[in-house]
């Protein structure tokens, strides 16, 4: 093999250009050449690919979003569209491709695995939901992201005796709600994962406010409901009035933590290898530490699993 493609495609993540990098230079380690393909599959279709040297992935590290750029495309959806692609690749005599993204990019490198065409993906999104890795790219810095914003609600709250609903991203993964309310000290956490007991917020709220508590913090995942609904239900079942935020897309950018950085780099690097090897069609992910690669095939029917300790462990301290 001589050269190779990499591209980011789906949702941004921060985490996604220390990935990037780590493809160019392992690739480059091992005398590939590698090329970049803009704005995800719809830039592949177009035929947007350009070689990435050395340099070109120098100063990016610590930069949030993709310097490739990323998009949906309903086209690649389509056979005949991921045949133009496929010629774009062959075109500039790529021979095997790596798909940073979620699990619908994933869905799409399977398809091109199918069609002949060799691709390796890398789990890249906040919301960590993707089955078969314990850690996507991009989980930890939204997470910072979400604790600094509620560490500063929190002096708000504090000073005024108040209530304050903090609504974050998460539509059917309630990993960034969970993991930051536990990690910002949140009296109520409510997760797609577990039914939603307004009562039993209010009841904790009323217990805390009867122990001289005046504040609490509840978290919420957008897929739950929104932060006003909760709200809404907290003033009319119970009196109380909380102040709502909603963090949005604060939550997908900024500089990557270490954490994120370290671990693309691995999975970049791991990426490569599989290419190598003449592997295709797998993901690469983090389990228990180990770097480790599975089938796409068994990630898409898979489910990911908010790990239960923590909701019990979350509970147990929001006392
Ligand atoms: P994410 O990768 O973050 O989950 P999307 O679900 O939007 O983001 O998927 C990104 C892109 O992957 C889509 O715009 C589409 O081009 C491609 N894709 C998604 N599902 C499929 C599919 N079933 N077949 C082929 N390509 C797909």
């Amino acid at each position: 093999m001589k050269r190779i493609g990499v591209l980011t495609s789906g949702g941004d993540a921060p985490g996604m250009n220390a990935a990037i990098r780590a493809i160019v230079r392992t690739g480059i380690y091992h005398q590939l050449e590698v090329y970049g393909i803009y704005q995800g599959y719809a830039g592949l279709i177009e035929g947007k690919i350009k070689p990435l040297d050395v340099g070109s992935v120098g100063d990016i590290i610590h930069r949030g979003g993709t310097i490739l750029y990323t998009s949906r495309s309903e086209e690649f959806k389509t056979e005949a569209g991921r045949k133009k692609a496929i010629e774009q690749l062959k075109k500039h005599g790529i021979e095997a491709l790596v798909v940073i993204g979620g699990d619908g990019s994933f869905r799409g490198a399977l398809k091109l695995t199918e069609a002949g065409f060799p691709t390796i993906g890398i789990p890249g999104t906040i919301d960590n939901d993707i089955p078969g890795t314990d850690f996507t790219i991009g989980f930890d810095t939204a997470l910072n992201t979400v604790i600094h914003a509620i560490d500063q609600i929190r002096d708000t709250a504090t000073s005024h005796d108040r209530t304050f609903i903090i609504e974050v991203m998460g539509r059917d993964a309630g990993d960034i709600a969970l993991w930051a309310g536990m990690a910002g000290g949140a009296e109520s956490i409510l997760i797609p994962e577990s039914p939603t007991d307004v009562d039993k917020v209010i009841e904790r709220i009323q217990q805390g406010h009867a122990r001289g508590k005046r504040h609490s913090i509840i978290i919420v995942a957008e897929g739950v409901c929104s932060a006003n609904d909760v709200a809404k239900q907290l003033k009319e079942k119970a009196g109380i009035d909380p102040r709502v935020t909603v963090l949005g897309h604060i939550q997908r950018g900024g500089s990557p933590t270490a954490s994120d950085r370290v671990l693309a780099s691995r999975l970049g690097a791991k990426a490569v290898e599989l290419l190598l090897n003449g592997e295709a069609g797998k993901m690469v992910g983090i389990r228990q530490n180990q770097i480790i690669a599975c089938d796409i095939e068994q990630i898409l029917t898979g489910h990911h699993h908010i790990d239960p300790t923590l909701i019990q462990i979350a509970s147990q301290l929001s006392i």
